[in-house]
């Protein structure tokens, strides 16, 4: 692979070795083969990071922001040009077939650094007239963020984090998820190239130890998380006893709702691109597919049918539409749940395999007749396991749409436009569709509310959640005191 990165760390605007830290494996899920090795920052390696954000982060934000624009502008043009290269990494790194990976990974996070870096420029405090006196305040940075990402979408993610982060100034240390740790690297080389400054984005490899020290260390002002629940209960109560600021983008078991007057063809499509698109790896899928008595059968008919046309072979190959699972373990806890799913008594309507070749697939697999208390309906699967509930009222599947300790996304098929908007306001969800799903466009505020998490990415909202607003009162006469 010509496009690997060179050294496991990017670190002051270089790349930077340690061979001391625990080896990581890079393994293709496609195959199974290791094609890479970095090694886990040691102490050392978190220092230099660290210490290199914090050195650079005056500078940065000392520029103006149609300069720091400008370099997150240059970083998404260059994203795009190289997005074949990119993609075949992404795939080597993820095992999502390049058929996705060309139009949705590189090109988001360019997106991402195309929106925010338009937008640098704009961010500005307001002026709040007081008779004669005033008030202005100022939008600054937090300071050093430390993105920590899933391993999913490994260069939206450091995209998606880094974008908003450097357009308020902040710098950056970001440590991908170590089954995935390769795309964040060339962010890192390509943010360089476009000219930001050594030290404004840094990436460090490691396990969940290397993300606790990141996360608790004095030098951080901020952490943004995307990964599981139980990990951002960890980084959240870890960055409030130093009273950080956190971004927590974490799991879901999202509602998808299929009336009986739906458009068949279009549903199938959203519950085929809610469950199965990334083999099902994917934080918003709507993975508790509730279908209306009247068009159930017709709906299980049609999907298998269109289940039966997914390729299923070499992500590298354009014509695959249907990848591995990311790595071994993943693989086998997805198993789990379709065990559990036929022990607990729902009836697989279609797949539940894994395919006999190399590397971790799983065939696209649908379970029908679950009920609300099994455990494919209530826990997170992360793989290609779509899970079928029968409804027939409104008001009834509201209530047991809602009943879950998540709340990431949810949508609804319907041509009832009343009802349509009825329903996405009642969701307790923080991203909602209506006749379609998963889109997840940059100008469009994404993430969770309940346990899906805390805070926004993309959108005017994120802006919030990068800076902070100083007030200054300035007085224009004497000031009078009672003694
Ligand atoms: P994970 O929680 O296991 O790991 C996420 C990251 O946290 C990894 O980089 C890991 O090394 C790090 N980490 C683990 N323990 C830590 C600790 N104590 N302190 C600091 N960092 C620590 O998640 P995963 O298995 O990599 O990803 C899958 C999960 O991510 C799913 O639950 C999925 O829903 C979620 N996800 C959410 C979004 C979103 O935007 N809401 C997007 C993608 C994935």
């Amino acid at each position: 692979m010509q496009t690997q990165p060179t050294a496991s760390h990017y670190i002051g605007g270089a790349y930077v070795e340690d061979t001391a830290g625990t080896p990581i494996d890079v393994i293709y899920p496609a195959t199974g083969e290791v094609i890479g090795r970095v090694y886990s920052a040691t102490p050392a390696v978190i220092d230099h990071a660290l210490t290199s954000a914090r050195a650079a982060q005056a500078e940065w934000a000392a520029m103006t922001g149609t300069e720091r624009g400008r370099i997150l502008r240059r970083a998404a043009d260059i994203l795009r040009e190289r997005n074949h290269d990119l993609s075949v990494l992404e795939t080597y790194d993820t095992g999502k077939p390049y058929q996705e990976t060309s139009v949705v990974d590189a090109t988001s996070g360019a997106d991402a650094l195309e929106y925010f870096g338009g937008m640098a420029a704009t961010l500005t405090g307001e002026h709040i007239p007081l008779g004669e006196d005033w008030v202005y305040t100022r939008r600054e940075p937090l300071g050093v963020c430390v993105g920590i990402g899933a391993w999913n979408y490994p260069t939206q993610i450091a995209c998606w984090k880094s974008a908003p982060a450097l357009a308020c100034g902040n710098t950056m240390v970001f440590k991908p998820s170590e089954t995935t740790p390769l795309c964040a690297l060339k962010v890192a080389e390509i943010l360089h190239e476009a000219g930001a400054p050594a030290g404004v984005y840094n990436v460090v490899q490691g396990l969940g130890d290397v993300g606790a020290a990141l996360v608790s260390d004095p030098r951080v002002d901020k952490v943004s998380l995307t990964g599981s629940v139980p990990t951002g209960r960890k980084v959240y109560a870890a960055a409030a006893a130093e009273m950080k600021h956190v971004t927590m983008e974490l799991g879901g078991k999202s509602p998808l709702i299929i009336f009986d007057d739906a458009d068949l063809e279009n549903a199938v499509s959203g519950a085929i691109l809610g469950n199965f698109y990334s083999s099902g790896q994917v934080c918003s899928n709507g993975t508790r597919v509730f279908v209306q008595s009247g068009i159930k059968e017709a709906f299980l008919a049609r999907l298998t049918e269109r289940l039966g046309a997914a390729v299923i072979g070499d992500p590298q190959d354009p014509e695959t539409s249907f990848g591995p699972m990311v790595s071994e373990r993943q693989m086998e806890i997805v198993q789990g749940y379709i065990a559990k799913g036929q022990d607990e008594g729902a009836r697989l309507v279609t797949g539940g395999e894994r395919l006999e070749r190399d590397g971790f697939f799983l065939e696209p697999t649908v379970f029908a007749d679950v009920t609300d208390d099994m455990t494919i309906a209530r826990e997170e699967i992360f793989g290609p396991v779509m899970a079928v509930l029968d409804f027939e009222d409104e008001a009834d599947v509201m209530a047991r749409a809602n009943d879950t300790e998540f709340g990431l996304a949810a949508g609804v098929f319907t041509s009832d436009l009343t009802r349509a908007h009825r329903v996405a306001a009642g969701f307790e969800a923080g991203t909602c569709f209506i006749n379609s799903y998963n889109d997840a466009p940059v100008e469009a505020p994404f993430g969770g509310v309940k346990a899906s998490g805390v805070g926004r990415e993309n959108s005017k909202a994120a802006i919030e959640h990068y800076s902070q607003v100083k007030s200054v009162y300035v007085r224009m006469g004497d000031l009078e005191a009672p003694f």
